[in-house]
């Protein structure tokens, strides 16, 4: 069977001090390897109340209640109350998730900007945000990154060069199929082998067709049955470490039934080298049950 890689994005302080210790428990007592990806600045989720104003968000906060998820207070940093240093605050705990045994990486310096801007600024401005992310990380954890997931599944071409020049060997920032090396349309190469998030998120699959907290696990063990093709499943501290925790944990317990290995990303890294992969670009798109558009593994060039 497969191999399904756990790739746990910590968005907010609130999901890296409750949620993570919860999932890292979790792993360990399932015997899951899992890679965890951090966001290591302040946490400015308060500002993604102004995303309240696009189409699309107030529907996704009726059909997974974002309040209740992730908490008045959380979604106040950056309004009315100034964000909490994520990295500064809790940099023992993100040390004990690799002192634990589990992958850790970059997520994004700050989750709110990076989502809010990255489309809309040059790609200098993309490459300063991450190098500040590899800087904190390595004053955190001694050594420098070799993993990252951009937040919010918002990537771009220069993005992608700005991991090559951080010197970022594996990357999983976009939705996809399968491992590829991420290319230009004149088919050069942009940055590390992407790992895409291949399944869809508990959150995305919540509300539609019936699926709520309860039974949304069976949805995805669905697509999972009798597949032989390495996935990468994208879950959130602040859900599955949190209200969404028992259902995960069904899922996990079908997935082993399933005959699948619960894995760490670095197990995909290491299984496809030496491998001559796809060459793709990236592309943005929308993926039903997010709002707004996200990078997506695009065609595939020569
Ligand atoms: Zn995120």
């Amino acid at each position: 069977m497969a191999r399904i890689a756990l790739k746990v994005d910590v968005d907010t302080w609130r999901g890296t001090r409750l949620g993570v210790p919860a999932l890292v428990d979790l792993f360990r007592a399932e015997g899951a390897d899992a890679t965890f990806l951090f966001s290591l600045g302040p946490d400015h989720t308060g500002r993604a109340v102004l995303r309240a104003l696009r189409p699309g968000f107030l529907k996704k906060v009726a059909r997974t209640s974002v309040l209740e998820h992730y908490g008045l207070r959380t979604l106040l940093y950056g309004m009315l109350l100034p964000g909490p240093d994520i990295g500064l605050r809790e940099a023992p705990l993100l040390r004990s998730v690799r002192d634990a045994g589990f992958e850790v990486g970059v997520h994004c310096w700050d989750h709110v900007r990076w989502q809010d801007h990255l489309l809309r600024e040059d790609d200098a401005w993309a490459a300063r945000e991450m190098a500040r992310a590899v800087k904190r990380f390595t004053e955190i954890f001694g050594c420098p990154p070799r993993v990252h997931g951009a937040a919010g599944w918002q990537f771009h071409d220069g993005a992608a060069r700005a991991e090559a020049a951080q010197e970022i060997r594996s990357a999983s920032d976009v939705r996809g199929t399968h491992p590829f090396v991420p290319v230009n349309a004149a088919g050069e190469t942009l940055g590390p082998t992407q790992f895409p998030t291949t399944l869809p998120t508990l959150d995305e699959l919540i509300g539609l067709d019936g699926a709520d907290a309860g039974n949304v696990h069976t949805r995805l063990l669905e697509r999972t049955a009798g597949q032989s093709q390495d996935q990468v499943f994208t879950l959130h501290a602040e859900l599955e470490g949190q209200r969404l925790m028992p259902v995960l944990s069904r899922l996990m317990a079908g997935w082993v039934r399933q005959g699948h290995t619960l894995v760490a990303l670095r197990t995909l890294e290491w299984a496809a080298h030496g491998m001559t992969l796809p060459r793709h670009t990236i592309v943005q798109q929308e993926v039903p049950g997010r709002s707004g558009r996200l990078a997506v593994q695009g065609p595939c060039i020569g």
